[in-house]
């Protein structure tokens, strides 16, 4: 078994040098498919990995959105997603009419875009942002600006909450991170009384609300690296879990869930990397129409995120 597996990871790394490509991992793929990461990351830290890269061909192990969003980014490259069905459902809580039919209904309004959208609804948007950086994307608006935050009802609760200013939310939520529980922490602090509490901002409002921390992804890893802190009881999709052990072998780390599972997240796996690689399959491409529009939106994100 384990030499089929070798066999498998020598034919990817061969591959990947002959194709000139790099693969990049978000945070929630099996923990097989991160430990053949180029780069392992959150969405912000991604897309800045995608948009500096010399490769020719970016495997994406991650989902449709984030792939969109490397072919927004470098329109000259090959971007491949290993698993087509790999969508986010939040994203798909939004469309590009259904966003224009909101904007007549506040034709001042500008529109904050979390990256977790279809290119078409980044197109229609001022600005993107991710969960590492929303509240400071919502501070870059005058206070008497009127902002209709897309499509996270609690990212966008969260960044309103901490900007002390309101704003108009799309009613869209993740699923996965809506199995994370109040009652779940509330049991697990009074389990492991020194843990601190991380959760991410697509939490419900009543867990972002006790948590010690709330970060995106990329913010996690950090704080387990940095903080000192021996346990942690972690608020987001289960994947983090293996690079939080990996890269912390001394410290305890536990989920709140083992529900908090992104289905589309585990689809892609070694065989599907392989196969993408081998077959140069699923090519994803923004039409350029909407690419150059969504683009701003998102070049708009990373210069405010230096
Ligand atoms: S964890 Fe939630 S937001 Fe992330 S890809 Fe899965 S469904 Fe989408």
């Amino acid at each position: 078994m384990e030499d089929n597996n070798q066999a498998l990871l020598d034919k990817i790394m061969s591959l990947k040098k002959s194709r000139n490509a790099i693969i990049l991992v978000h945070n929630y793929q099996l923990g097989e498919v991160q430990d053949i990461g180029d780069f392992v990351g959150d969405s912000l830290e991604l897309s800045q990995q995608a948009a500096k890269t010399r490769a020719d061909v970016i495997v994406f192990c991650g989902v449709h959105f984030m792939a969109e969003t490397a072919s927004i980014l470098c329109p000259d490259k090959t971007v491949l997603l290993p698993e087509m069905h790999a969508g986010c459902p939040m994203a798909n809580m939004i469309t590009a009419p259904r966003l224009r039919e909101k904007k007549k209904e506040y034709p001042g309004a500008a529109v904050v875009c979390y990256v977790n959208t279809p290119a078409a609804v980044k197109a229609e948007s001022d600005i993107c942002c991710t969960s590492a950086n929303a509240v400071k994307i919502v501070q870059l608006f005058p206070r008497e600006q009127e902002i209709i935050f897309v499509p996270d009802k609690y990212l966008g609760s969260y960044a309103a909450r901490q900007a002390g200013r309101e704003m108009i939310l799309w009613p869209g939520y993740c699923p996965t991170h809506a199995r994370i529980q109040a009652q779940d922490i509330i049991r697990l602090r009074k389990e492991y009384p020194n843990a601190k509490v991380v959760a991410h901002p697509e939490c419900r409002t009543e867990v972002t609300d006790i948590a010690d921390a709330v970060l995106s992804t990329g913010g996690i890893i950090r704080y387990a690296r940095e903080s000192g802190v021996k346990e942690i009881i972690v608020g987001t999709e289960i994947g983090i879990l293996h690079r939080l052990k990996k890269e912390n072998p001394d410290k305890k780390f536990i989920p709140v869930t083992e529900q908090a599972v992104c289905p589309r997240m585990k689809l892609t796996t070694l065989e599907s990397v392989l196969w993408s690689l081998e077959n140069m399959t699923h090519k994803v491409k923004v039409s350029e129409n909407i690419r150059a529009r969504a683009w701003a939106a998102v070049d708009k994100m990373l210069k405010a995120s230096i």
